[in-house]
């Protein structure tokens, strides 16, 4: 039997996740959950799941209310604790870099993380996998696209030349993103139902160009090497190009409970609660390529990851500030690649940082961000 602990389990991906361990039955069971603030939620996520433990990392929520049938844990060391502790399966649903700790300390200790967590592998991607490989510890993407290539590179890994992640387009594909579109315009994704962070920047591709950074350091590829591609149906989920010129993809109907049940049974498939995908009826596939100049948010994840060392954690910071600000009606939309660029140009990158020097990087880019939002706003 599989021990599970989920970290963020009352946000989106969370509460698929308990979904799918529903689903799963007796050869899954949840032993440790955690939310920020959402105790109302978590307080029945253990009625229905008993964990043993469970963590609330905002400090003034876990004192302002009691939690009833599990030891109560809080804050970033919380977290870590539930990492170290039973569960032989951490799913990281966690927002923000926070998730880094968690990581590090489940992989030290050999265990499986299922990682949605962006930052963590945006910013400390690098020492994510080292730490996986010194450790024996294992990732597997829960993201779709990253799910995708995780599958289709079954083949053979060594062979890959190419991996090509699709892209929805978001809700402005044929716009671009345009001085007037309002943060309810940019909510309302055509495809996912998501958090608002990654639905901001789905709309601004900001999304598309972070999952390209997580892909090469999930797979171990050179940017060269990832290509995006504007898919509207969302069917196929990603692709990846043999050396002999084959290509594979994975589709599927846009569900993730499919994603975070391979990653949880992997390499074991079993039935799920995804409906079966009908081509016939699906009928039309388009693809394009995407528009740099209408999306600059793309081409500055390239950079930032070809620069790499501290780059990458700077554009997620920096990207954080502005996504919160676009939504406070601080700035417009176009405003948000015009001060990301800024403040990379502005960063000196370390080459292979410590944790310490990240986190740092991480706090200069919000500052600096936050001044330039303040600026446009005098
Ligand atoms: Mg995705």
């Amino acid at each position: 039997m599989h021990k599970v602990a989920i970290l963020g389990s009352t946000g989106s991906i969370g509460t698929l996740t308990l979904e799918v361990l529903s689903h799963l039955g007796q050869d899954y069971k949840v032993v440790a959950l955690s939310t920020h603030r959402n105790v109302k939620l978590l307080q029945k996520q253990i009625e229905e799941y008993s964990p043993e433990v469970v963590c609330i990392t905002d400090e003034p929520s876990a004192r302002s209310l009691h939690i009833r049938g599990a030891k109560l844990l809080t804050g970033r060391e919380g977290l870590v604790e539930i990492a170290k502790g039973e569960a032989d399966i951490v799913v990281n649903a966690l927002v923000g870099a926070e998730g880094i700790y968690p990581t590090l300390s489940a992989l030290q200790g050999k265990k499986r993380v299922c990682i949605a967590n962006k930052e963590t592998l945006v910013s400390f991607g690098e020492i994510v996998m080292n730490t996986a490989r010194k450790y024996g510890g294992e990732i597997v993407p829960i993201d779709s696209e990253h799910s995708a290539i995780h599958q289709c590179m079954w083949m053979g890994r060594d062979e890959v030349v190419e991996i090509i992640l699709t892209a929805s387009g978001g809700p402005f594909r044929v716009s671009g993103i345009k001085k007037y579109i309002t943060p309810e315009e940019t909510l309302a994704h055509p495809v996912w139902k998501m958090g608002k962070k990654v639905t901001v920047d789905s709309a601004t591709l900001m999304n598309k160009g972070l999952e390209v950074i997580e892909a090469v350091r999930l797979f171990s590829v050179p940017p060269e090497s990832i290509s995006v591609l504007i898919h509207p149906q969302s069917i196929i989920h990603s692709l990846v190009r043999f050396r002999d010129g084959a290509i594979l993809a994975q589709l599927s109907l846009p569900d993730m409970r499919l994603p975070i049940q391979y990653a949880l049974t992997y390499p074991k498939r079993t039935p799920s609660l995804v409906k079966p995908l009908d081509l016939a009826k699906v009928h039309l596939l388009e693809f394009e390529p995407p528009d740099k100049e209408k999306f600059p948010c793309l081409s500055l994840a390239y950079k930032a990851v070809s620069i790499a060392g501290t780059m990458p954690a700077v554009l997620s910071a920096s990207d954080e500030v502005c996504v919160r600000s676009f939504l406070k009606r601080k700035i417009t939309l176009p405003d948000i690649p015009e001060i990301i660029q800024k403040v990379m140009n502005k960063h000196r990158a370390i080459e292979n940082p410590v944790l310490q020097e990240i986190e740092e990087a991480d706090k200069w880019a919000r500052r600096e961000t936050s001044e330039l939002v303040r600026l446009l706003n005098l």
